[in-house]
């Protein structure tokens, strides 16, 4: 992602800290700063923030790794100030895998969150009795959570263990993107399908942004209606996308490629291809030599970075890129699109050359297909 370090590889995952991270230590300066906090105050904090770090990671390598058991692989995972995600090349097309991993992250902060309990039961009298108001505090709000003296390790120590319950908590909200969406959605999956089960998964998420928003407004929090509209906004997104998904899976290279093209020649000059393209509609060419054969394709990109450097009498044969894809009308559609380099290939049926698929084309296809209610 734009604007993203590596800072470390694991398990052959980079992770990676986008640089508006880096303002949480800002902010951490200017508070020990201008509330006068001491050295070992600030370097508990400090200490703190690493720790909540550390935790988020752990809980998307939670992802991360189940996703791999599926063979599903990560290109990284980005630490932003709003939270962590681990960036799957794709999500497992089987509901119960999706269950899997996405309940996964949240299990990974329970198991932090027990690991140091039980630390504290067995550490001191006090630890315990303090581990109980965490707990206590979860179902009576009224509860003196840190009313006793405490020493800066226990400050830590509780501190963490409350952050990861609020993490698997605030994670599991049945709602787009937290990882309890797509647990409800994959759940809603075994029975319905997923187009229908991420549509009552996205209207459930939408209610409880709502909700979200409401609160925050009533309660004067700033950082909840934002959540709330951030929620709501994903769900709808996340909709979008599988139903985007259906369409791609419904169609094939034969319900998009046009028979009637106009090729570019070899010997055709630079000067040639730039009328061609400025007086027609067609932005890529496939180009074929003087027996009619294809030889090439040309973007309308490369014509254009051509155009600057080379002049205008230059054949088109030096420019043109003369590895291209092939299909067939029979290929899905999803094929075609999941290749982002691509922008212009010739259609063979039966060893013949019978038409040409570009990527405009495709995208006005599946712009207009989304509009179309079904
Ligand atoms: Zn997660």
């Amino acid at each position: 992602m734009k604007g993203s370090f590596q800072i470390i590889r694991l398990f052959n995952i980079p992770v990676q800290i986008h640089w508006t991270f880096l303002l949480i230590f800002v902010w951490l300066g200017f508070t020990s700063y201008s509330q006068s906090w001491n050295w070992q105050a600030t370097t508990w904090a400090f200490f703190f923030l690493i720790a909540i770090f550390v935790c988020v990671v752990l809980h998307e390598f939670g992802h991360a790794l189940t996703a791999r058991r599926y063979g599903v692989d990560t290109r990284d995972i980005i630490l932003s100030p709003i939270g962590g995600v681990a960036r799957l090349d794709r999500l497992p097309e089987k509901p119960a895998q999706e269950f899997m991993v996405a309940i996964a992250g949240p299990l990974v902060n329970i198991a932090i969150g027990l690991i140091l309990s039980a630390y504290a039961l067995v550490a001191s009298e006090e630890s315990r009795m303090q581990l109980f108001d965490i707990f206590s505090l979860l179902t009576d709000q009224g509860s003196n959570f840190f009313a006793v003296e405490l020493s800066a390790f226990e400050y830590f120590l509780f501190g963490l263990i409350a952050l990861n319950i609020i993490l698997a908590i605030f994670n599991m909200l049945p709602a787009f993107p937290m990882d309890g969406g797509r647990v409800l959605r994959s759940l809603l999956s075994m029975k319905l399908g997923r187009v229908k089960a991420t549509r009552i998964a996205t209207i459930i998420g939408q209610l409880i942004a709502v909700g979200l928003v409401g609160y925050g407004f009533f309660t004067m929090s700033l950082v909840t209606s934002f959540i709330g509209i951030f929620v709501f906004v994903s769900a709808a997104n996340e909709y979008r996308m599988v139903r985007f998904d259906r369409i791609l899976e419904q169609y094939s290279v034969q319900d998009v490629f046009r028979p009637n093209y106009s090729p570019l020649y070899t010997n055709d000059t630079i000067e040639k291809a730039l009328q061609q393209l400025s007086s027609g509609l067609e932005k890529h060419f496939l180009v074929l030599n003087e027996w009619q054969q294809m030889t090439g394709v040309l973007s309308e990109k490369q014509l254009l970075k051509a155009a600057e450097e080379k002049t205008a009498t230059t054949p088109i044969s030096a420019i043109i890129n003369t590895s291209y894809k092939v299909y067939l009308p029979s290929d899905p559609l999803k094929d075609v699109f999941s290749d982002s380099q691509w922008t212009i290939s010739p259609v063979y049926d039966q060893g013949c050359l019978v038409g040409v698929l570009d990527r405009q084309a495709v995208q006005n296809f599946l712009k207009i297909q989304q509009r179309v209610k079904k």
